[in-house]
């Protein structure tokens, strides 16, 4: 029988925890298919990615740094692709034309909302950062219509371009860290790429309301700075990214395939995996 092949293109590459996930959803849903990590530069992806899908490749997931090459890639975009402006799945569909998608926001809102129960409905929520993670995931934040919705980035001009796209969906602010003082807020979510080198965005005490929970994008084997800080700041949740990867992973994984794996199983199980290697 044939095997689908799928890859995920992105420099580094070598520590992604992709197609370990594809591989679980792959044996737990039954669906017989390749996934392979491929290094690719930015200036070889076009014409990487044209070749990936000549040989017959189905579908790939793109990272650091290829999202928006991706998304300038792709014959159509979703919805949601076009107003982040980055693309992390790419499809080829049945007339062969390739789709971009953007599973980053619906990972990261299901992880959230259905994994760990946080209500985002009327809280007042800040995002640190102001990259292409922050542009994928403020859509689906505001669907959720919180009461107020804040990015904070220390070069602000990038804070309010991502304010300004998204003012048809609704109404975001823009700040930088200074004009944190005195501010509360229920959640916490940080976007920005400080915790891949260990490093803390400059955060105000009181920063997080009692109760409040906080969220790190970036996952590592051992807690983030910025987990470390919400554990710190005796947030009710403070969760690392692990959960949002698997959750858009599955979103891909349904794109292609059509088929919805379990998520639970498989964060469980890389969670479980973790902590094991801590204790090695
Ligand atoms: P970008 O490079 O596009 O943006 C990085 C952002 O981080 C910028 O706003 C930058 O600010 C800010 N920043 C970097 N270092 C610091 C620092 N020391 N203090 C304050 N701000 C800082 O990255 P992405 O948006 O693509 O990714 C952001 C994070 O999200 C990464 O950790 C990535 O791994 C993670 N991610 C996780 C996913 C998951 O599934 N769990 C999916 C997608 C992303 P400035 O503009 O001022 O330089």
């Amino acid at each position: 029988m044939k095997i689908d092949n799928y890859a995920v293109f992105g420099q580094p590459i070598s520590h992604s925890k992709s197609p370990r996930i594809h591989k679980l959803f792959a044996e737990q849903t039954g669906q017989l298919m390749d996934y392979t990590p491929q290094e690719v530069p930015a200036e070889t992806f076009a014409a990487t990615t044209s070749r990936f899908f000549a040989d017959g490749g189905k579908g790939l997931n793109c990272t650091v740094p290829l999202k928006e090459l991706a998304w300038q890639y792709a014959d159509q975009l979703t919805e949601r692709a076009r107003q982040a402006k980055a693309v992390n799945t790419l499809f080829r569909q049945a007339d062969d034309s390739i789709l971009g998608d953007n599973t980053d926001g619906i990972g990261l809102l299901n992880d959230l909302t259905i994994n760990h129960g946080i209500t985002l409905k009327d809280a007042e929520i800040l995002i640190l950062g102001a990259g292409g993670a922050t542009r994928g995931i403020v859509p689906p934040l505001l669907e959720q219509q919180p009461s107020r919705l804040v990015i904070v980035n220390r070069n602000l001009s990038k804070a309010h371009a991502i304010a300004e796209d998204f003012t048809e969906l609704g109404a975001v602010q823009a700040c930088d860290y200074a004009n944190l003082k005195d501010r509360q807020f229920d959640l916490i979510i940080n976007a920005t790429s400080a915790s891949l080198s260990g490093d803390l965005p400059p955060l105000p005490a009181d920063l997080l309301k009692a109760g409040g929970s906080c969220y790190d994008l970036a996952y590592a084997n051992q807690a983030t700075a910025f987990v470390t800080w919400g554990l710190a700041n005796k947030a009710a949740h403070s969760l690392d990214g692990l959960g949002m990867l698997v959750e858009q992973a599955a979103e891909a994984f349904f794109i292609w395939r059509g088929v919805r794996p379990q998520t639970s199983p498989v964060i469980s199980l890389l969670n479980a995996e973790r902590a094991l290697n801590n204790t090695n």
